[in-house]
């Protein structure tokens, strides 16, 4: 298999034929290099991570065995800031993913204007496997791995695929005691009493129900009545669901990794999220009928929000896609062969790097009232994150409709010239 990673030679220990996110990141940079004018003279430095640490967590589990997990960290551009991205604990972690990852947060942290350069980190286990003093462990001795390149004017890293507000409060303590001093703006997406920002909980989800209020707006939708289907309803596609329901949405389907439930009439989404908080999946919800979770995706709806892991929406399944409108809260869910198929249907697709940037736009403000020790009213919180969410979307709706592009590359196009215009004004050292 020739891919674009076989073409740039990257170091012989990744396998290339698992590159599937970064492979497709590259593809997407491909797509972009053609409107960054005498900036694409800069773009290897997208197709390049600055900076991959591999660590080895070995910890004693309850039964007082050794276990040993790999975790990793990846700097991907600090043009324009430190790095910030969050850590994910997956079975399926590996390097090339968390490279994709990363290089998707540089992205998306230029195109909503917040001053961070793009990381991701990852620990290789299914923490649903361990107990809770064995996930304390393994974070503490991550965190102690990847100190020497964390820290908070250095690389903040936040949750992300089942880490939580407890995960980050380890983590900010393990760098605090190996330092001397508390140093709360470590990482974000704390509890709010150890310097967390109210409103973070909630933040990615505001932010695709407000990308997609816009881009219903823009299209003519109306959100009264929509038909809605969600792909994990975790803390980003719960959020949302709620959001659009209050808003007058009608959520059809919901799928995750244990099944699928269908209700023509509509959902009860508080319910439904009671019963994913209880069981951990839609499964078994009473409320509604099974289907196959495959079948999931030829739902009759207006809108579909992938809200799960990457690579979800493929040439497969691109084609039995009903939504006139699809609002990446997952990171990577579309391939680009999946892009082109849509596109060519006509179907809306906001970016993740748009669409689920409200997670990281809050932890911005979080990390600037960490410094400044002083903190804003929720209120406050989520009225900026709309205003910049909102600003955000314009301009990348406005670059498509002047370039001629999709709404991916058009993010793309505002995110990479500023990270490039950065990178060109910095220049070279030495
Ligand atoms: N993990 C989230 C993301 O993928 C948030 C990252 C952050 O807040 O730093 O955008």
């Amino acid at each position: 298999m020739s891919t674009l990673s076989h073409q740039l030679n990257l170091p012989s220990y990744l396998d290339a034929n698992k590159l599937g996110a970064w492979d497709m990141y590259l593809q997407q940079v491909e797509r972009v290099t053609p409107y960054l004018g005498t900036l694409a003279r800069w773009v290897d430095t997208l197709k390049r991570p600055k900076r991959m640490l591999i660590v080895d967590v070995p910890i004693h589990l309850d039964d007082g065995s050794i276990a040993h997990f790999e975790g990793y960290r990846v700097q991907h551009n600090l043009s324009r800031g430190p790095g910030k991205g969050g850590v994910r604990f997956h079975q399926d972690v590996t390097l090339s993913e968390v490279m994709a990852l990363s290089a998707w947060m540089s992205v998306k942290n230029a195109a909503v204007n917040v001053p961070f350069g793009g990381a991701k980190g990852g620990i290789r286990l299914n923490p649903h496997h361990y107990s809770k003093g064995e996930l304390e462990r393994i974070t503490r001795r991550y965190t102690s791995e990847i100190g020497i390149i964390i820290g908070p004017s250095k690389d903040i890293p936040a949750p992300d695929v089942n880490t939580n507000e407890q995960v980050m409060a380890w983590m900010m303590d393990t760098y605090s005691m190996n330092q001397g001093g508390t140093a709360t703006g470590v990482v974000t997406g704390k509890p709010v009493d150890l310097g967390g920002s109210l409103g973070r909980r909630e933040a990615t989800g505001r932010g695709v129900f407000t990308v997609g209020v816009e881009a219903a707006q823009h299209m003519g939708l109306s959100i009264q009545g929509a038909r809605l289907a969600v792909q994990g309803l975790g803390n980003v596609g719960g959020t949302a669901a709620k959001l659009f329901g209050e808003a007058g949405a009608l959520l059809i389907a919901a799928q995750d990794h244990g099944g699928a439930v269908l209700k023509d009439t509509g959902l009860d989404i508080p319910a439904l999220l009671a019963h994913v908080a209880a069981h951990g999946t839609v499964a078994d919800f009473a409320g509604g009928d099974p289907i196959d979770p495959d079948n999931f995706w030829d739902v009759n709806c207006d809108i579909l929000i992938p809200a799960a892991l990457e690579g979800q929406i493929t040439a497969d399944n691109a084609n039995r896609i009903q939504a006139k409108l699809i609002l990446e809260g997952a990171n990577g869910p579309t391939t680009p062969q999946a892009d082109d198929i849509l596109g060519d249907k006509g179907v809306v697709i906001v970016p993740d790097v748009i669409a689920n940037a409200g997670g990281v736009t809050v932890s911005y403000f979080e990390w600037v009232q960490d410094f400044s020790s002083f903190f804003w009213s929720e209120d406050e919180i989520n009225a900026r994150l709309v205003r910049i969410m909102r600003e955000a979307f314009d301009t990348v709706w406005q670059t498509a409709k002047t370039q001629g592009t999709t709404l991916r590359t058009a993010t793309f196009i505002v995110a990479c010239t500023r990270i490039l215009n950065a990178r060109e004004q910095r220049g070279l050292y030495p």
